[in-house]
């Protein structure tokens, strides 16, 4: 007898389900109504597909995405699976085979257009078969409130009524509650079947950089992957056409893609790059939606994203089979001007919307310290509580040194004031390089003290000290515009001379280590790329994309385990037993050869653990903590104080110490003396209320011991409070 997991193994040829995906086929194979909303690439299309070969009769699967049907009864077939598509792409001799074939009773999957669904033609057809289960793909469709409205999607919901007894499954990478909510009312879901998956994506590296060169740090990133797939997005059509030319000319396999370019053509790049003959596309965000393939390998972002939803969505389509990918964002000042400008075009709500949205893009991008899946998971509504992900560049980085910046700096500063406090960094840079422009005579700027004083440095060195003095918290930034506002902490430090630490040129590329997720494997590169190519060779005589024949997983693990027989074939993952008929002996002797003359013997494959189930599983274990936190800890250990490290890090108390308590969290001891008793200023008496609060609730939320105190104590004295309540 077959079960989901029999098919998991046979079939597909995978050994463990990935988060949700028992729970939501168990829930269909009860014949309950499901809702199951899962990020890109979170493995939803077996959700039905495993399901449909359980089940007797047909399972019916209604998707807007024309392109991706074809993509999709392609895979399956090599899997085994009968499964055909209808939509207006077949031509009249075509749409009738595939009927006919339907007709017969031998179809277990049927991928249509809604448009499709909704012809008599179709109707009549499906009237006289037993529909088991109607899947809804991209199922937000259905929702006005969606990004994605179709006015037929609604009507789905009369063609259900027509299939009483067929379970229903609607299917959306779309998370917001209020999307889900308009799905469920509309197909009258009982929210009991709901099942929302984690949308953090563990295997995406996630970097900010600089926007220094563009170009070359693009370069950078294609020559460390070399041969693999990589996405590059930039803002305007232009920019795409400019850098595909240039990397063209210095010998890279890429091509444009947007909205600009004829139809043709860009079907023809996109199809070149699917079937790996063509390594990069630089594109618009016009690019992506409709694309299935699964070894993308890097996404760099050329210019800044609009929102963080878009980015996200963009680096999405990296790593979808689950391997390492690396997503790269360029980040710049420039940019953010060059997009406010663009919003300054628009008015009402939609400018509104638009500055949030850029807001929060930027905010994630000058972040320098926490995680940054944090930000990215929160804007969908999910709490990420990991200490570090260990797999981004803020959890991995190893602190720069910094050096002295006060004279510059106090130079921006009061250039900042004498400006009266109502400009943004660019107009102060100006100033301070003595400019000419008209905006600075306008305003008699050229008259200031500080007027041409900064020539010392040159324009990007003070737009990058700027960004430190912000994100340092000597000057504030406000409103669309950012201006810039000295705090009392910049008035203090002019006062008193203070000394200011920074770094004075433009960031070098910060030295990151690339978390190196437990999965991965060291596999041989040589056998790897031999395999590739067979692989090439068997899906172009089959007019597939090569992923089809064998994702780049299953390669990577035969170049691991080097299978000699057939029967430990079948234990590499994606190999399932019709593939392992129709492409093993070809794939078995590739690795036989390669392994005789290198004198490589077959290893054992381990057995993989379970997957872990549900929402939030973790893939860290607990106490893992970022390189930088390490860093702080260790030298706070061996003698620094907190201001110590504040200077040398350049950042403010609350970052310290935030790093001391994810530390001392992750089961790791500081040495006890004065240091962080000297930052305290409550009361022994109110210490010791404040240690009795820790006792009774806990030290981990502070919000019942701020509000046990009636809110005597800010949070920041609590949050010192409670790093010597763990120690002690
Ligand atoms: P989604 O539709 O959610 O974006 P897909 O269904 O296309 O995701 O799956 C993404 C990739 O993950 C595919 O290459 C698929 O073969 C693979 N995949 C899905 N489920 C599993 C699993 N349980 N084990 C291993 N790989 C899987
Ligand atoms: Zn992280």
């Amino acid at each position: 007898m077959h079960t989901h997991t029999s098919i998991l193994k046979n079939t597909f040829g995978y050994d463990t389900f990935r988060p949700l995906q028992r729970e939501v086929i168990e829930n269909v194979m009860a014949r309950r109504d499901t809702l199951s909303v899962m990020p890109t690439g979170g493995g939803k299309s077996l959700c039905y597909q495993i399901p449909s070969m359980l089940f007797e009769g047909l399972t019916v699967v209604v998707s807007p995405l024309i392109s991706l049907m074809k993509d999709q009864v392609e895979q399956l077939r090599a899997y085994g699976v009968p499964a055909v598509f209808l939509n207006s792409s077949l031509s009249p001799q075509e749409y009738q085979a595939n009927m006919d074939y339907i007709k017969r009773g031998e179809v277990k999957l049927l991928y249509v257009a809604p448009e499709t669904l909704l012809t008599p033609r179709i109707l009549s057809l499906l009237s006289s078969l037993k529909v088991d289960c109607l899947t809804i793909d991209e199922a937000h469709c259905i929702s006005e409130w969606g990004h994605d409205f179709r006015p037929e999607y609604r009507q789905i919901i009369e063609v259900r009524k027509r299939f009483p007894d067929a379970v229903c499954l609607a299917l959306t990478a779309t998370a917001t509650s209020r999307v889900r909510q308009d799905i469920r009312a509309t197909l009258k879901f009982a929210t009991t079947n709901e099942f929302v998956a984690s949308f953090n994506r563990e295997n995406l590296f996630i970097e900010v950089n600089h926007k220094t060169d563009p170009t070359s740090q693009s370069i950078k990133m294609l020559e460390r992957y070399k041969d693999q797939s990589g996405i590059i997005y930039c803002f305007s059509r232009k920019q795409v056409d400019e850098l595909a030319s240039h990397l063209a000319r210095k010998g890279y396999s890429v091509r444009p893609y947007h909205a600009g370019l004829d139809d043709v053509e860009r079907r023809k790049n996109q199809e070149d790059f699917i079937r790996d003959d063509v390594q990069i596309i630089v594109a618009t965000v016009a690019f992506g939606m409709g694309i299935n393939k699964p070894n993308v390998r890097f996404v760099i972002h050329f210019d800044l994203p609009k929102s963080i939803e878009g980015y996200y969505q963009e680096i999405g389509r990296a790593g979808r089979d689950g391997l390492p990918a690396h997503c790269l964002l360029l980040y710049s000042y420039a940019d953010v001007a060059k997009l406010n400008y663009f919003i300054d075009q628009k008015e009402g709500e939609e400018r509104r919307v638009a500055i949030q949205h850029l807001n929060a893009i930027v905010r994630f991008a000058e972040d320098e310290i926490s995680c940054r899946r944090k930000p990215l998971l929160e804007y969908f509504g999910e709490t990420f509580t990991e200490k570090t992900c260990a797999n981004c560049d803020n959890c991995n980085s190893v602190p720069v040194t910094l050096t002295d910046i006060t004279v510059p700096a106090q130079k921006f500063l009061s250039c900042v004031k004498r400006a009266d406090e109502k400009f943004g960094a660019g107009h102060i840079v100006d100033i301070l390089l003595g400019s000419k422009n008209e905006k600075v005579l306008r305003w008699e700027h050229n008259k200031l003290s500080t007027y041409g004083i900064g020539t010392e440095l040159n324009k990007k060195q003070w737009t990058h000290l700027a960004r430190q003095l912000v994100s340092m918290g000597y000057l504030s930034q406000e409103g669309e515009y950012h201006t810039l506002s000295l705090t009392t902490k910049a008035l203090d430090a002019l006062k008193k001379r203070a000394p200011i630490m920074g770094i004075l040129e433009e960031a070098k590329e910060r030295a990151t280590k690339e978390g190196k997720k437990k999965e991965e494997l060291d596999y041989n590169r040589a056998l790897f790329a031999i395999l590739r190519q067979k692989r090439k060779e068997l899906a172009d005589a089959g007019g597939v994309p090569p992923y089809v024949v064998f994702s780049d997983r299953t390669l990577t693990e035969m170049a691991t385990y080097y299978p000699q027989s057939a029967e430990s074939l079948l234990n590499i993952a994606g190999v399932g037993q019709v593939k392992a008929k129709q492409y093993g002996d070809v794939f078995l002797e590739v690795i036989k050869t390669y392994c005789e003359k290198h004198s490589l013997k077959e290893k054992m494959r381990p057995h993989p653990s379970p997957s872990p189930k549900g929402r939030g599983a973790s893939p860290n274990d607990e106490g893992e903590i970022g390189e930088r936190t390490r860093i702080v800890g260790e030298e706070y250990n061996e003698g620094d104080s907190v201001a110590d490290l504040m200077k040398r890090y350049g950042v403010t108390t609350n970052t310290i110490l935030d790093h001391l308590m994810r530390y001392v969290s992750a089961g790791n001891t500081l040495r006890e003396d004065h240091d962080l008793q000297s930052l305290v200023s409550a009361t022994p008496d109110q210490q010791q209320a404040v240690f009795a609060a820790f006792d009774e609730f806990s030290a981990e939320r502070l919000k019942p011991v701020f509000d046990k105190l009636n809110g005597t104590l800010a949070y920041d004295e609590l949050k010192i409070l409670r790093m010597l309540y763990m120690i002690s």
